[in-house]
């Protein structure tokens, strides 16, 4: 059995989709193993443009098994929603092709509420959360106050769980933030209309894993964001609720035994972040509106803008260092053909000192970046199919970077479409 994970190395919205849907072709299944509907993976093919939110994006390929493993943030409202706008595309989505982990915890309705209702207390101090109720649902599930999707199976033992956790989170609704509390009615209305349209997805998904992995079966590992935005290693509290490293794929996934055989890490050709936090060598004015224009950077749930900035090699190697990657796949070449000249960040001045280690999170706040420059290319890479019909500067700018990260690039994107794709 093959298996392999592709795991954002920066701040997300790397082009992560865009490489499953590739390499997708070799394999027989694909789980989501965290997150939620909190980001979106961009997909074009032959059916159109798709931004996926929670499905894998191995559901636009047939023959392909998609699984949402326990360590997802289960948000049946948001989920139906999605796979109607894709069958809507022509892609057909049955109990056959994705499967529901029954482990996995349901984001309820009022984890989204929470979530806004933190933000506006926050006020100019908010984390720019995406308001899809992800951080109250990952603290819940800490907390062991969710609901399994197992549990739609039981009922009665569930009218009895959702009653508890009713007491406990409208004290929350309504005494620390005097918002509205939720009724049991209010909950099971949602639950009919809800989980029961995701109910014949939801079966045990562990145990199909485990029996794929016996008879052999290639299995891709998809993961939500990236290094920097990891709750355990990224810049927090900037980051989100659950951890984007390969290693935590084998438990998100209901396989944790397993040892991963390939990490694909996908770096952005320049650095990109959605929300609050420190980011070091930010672009603004005409020069920043350039760059966000030239690649599009708009967000896929949100629409909005992304900050941009020079790819910063000393965030992107602790990336590589977190995520294990054993490959880099570099996305979005084609975007830098207007510069004359690329600015790279290569190290850190934080005060007197300049590194190349990348710093604690209150550090960070400090650190300027140090540029070098690099040759552009001055023209269109959209076409262009093969490494030797790279310009020179283009294949000089790869060159640059995989030696500064130290680990293979054998995937080059020049464009977004499925084979807009340079293997080295
Ligand atoms: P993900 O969340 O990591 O999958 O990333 P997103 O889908 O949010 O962002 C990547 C965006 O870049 C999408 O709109 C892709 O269609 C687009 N994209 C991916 N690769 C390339 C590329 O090589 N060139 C260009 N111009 N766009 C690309």
């Amino acid at each position: 059995m093959s298996n392999c994970a592709i795991v954002g190395i920066n701040w997300g919205d790397e082009g992560k989709g865009r490489m499953v849907d590739l390499l997708t072709e070799d394999y027989d299944i694909v789980v989501r193993c965290q997150g939620g509907g909190n980001a979106g993976h961009t997909v074009i093919n032959e059916f159109g443009k798709f931004a996926l939110h929670l499905l894998p994006s191995g559901i636009l390929r047939s023959g392909v098994v998609n699984i949402l493993g326990n360590g997802v943030a289960l948000d049946p409202e948001n989920l139906l929603a999605e796979m109607e706008a894709v069958r809507a595309k022509g892609v057909e989505i049955t109990p056959e092709n994705l499967k529901i982990s029954d482990r996995a915890s349901l984001l309820l309705p009022w984890h989204r509420d929470l979530d806004a209702l933190e933000e506006q207390r926050l006020g100019d101090k908010k984390y720019g959360s995406t308001k899809q109720g992800i951080a109250p649902f990952y603290s819940d599930k800490y907390q062991k106050k969710t609901i399994l999707a197992g549990e739609l199976f039981y009922p009665q033992e569930l009218r009895s769980h959702l009653e508890d956790l009713l007491e406990w989170k409208d004290l929350t609704l309504t005494r620390v933030y005097g918002s509205r509390a939720y009724t049991a009615d209010d909950l099971e209305a949602w639950l009919g209309k809800y989980g029961e349209a995701v109910k014949p997805f939801v079966c045990d998904t562990g145990a199909y894993l485990r029996e794929a992995q016996e008879r052999g079966k290639n299995v891709l590992f998809e993961a939500q964001l990236g290094a920097l935005r990891d709750l355990d290693f990224g810049i927090y509290p900037y980051t989100t609720s659950s951890n984007t490293l390969a290693a935590y794929a084998p438990i998100g996934s209901g396989l944790p035994s397993l040892k991963l055989t390939e990490i694909i890490g996908v770096v952005k050709a320049y650095s990109t972040c959605v929300g609050e936090g420190p980011f070091v060598g930010e672009l603004s004015g005409p020069e920043a509106d350039k760059l966000r224009e030239a690649g599009a950077e708009y967000g896929a749930k949100t629409g909005r803008p992304r900050r941009v900035a020079p790819l910063d090699l000393v965030a992107t190697r602790y990336g590589v260092e977190l995520q294990g990657a054993t490959k880099i796949a570099l996305t979005k070449l084609d975007v830098l053909g207007y510069m004359e000249k690329i600015p790279v960040c290569v190290k850190y001045r934080i005060g007197d000192k300049v590194t190349d280690r990348f710093p604690f999170p209150t550090e960070l706040e400090k650190a300027e970046p140090v540029l070098e420059y690099l040759e552009g290319w001055g023209c269109d890479l959209s076409s262009v199919r093969r490494w030797e019909d790279l310009p020179k500067a283009a294949q000089d700018y790869v060159n640059f970077i995989e030696a500064a990260l130290r680990c293979p690039i054998p995937y080059v994107s020049g464009g977004p479409e499925r084979e807009s794709i340079i293997l080295r």
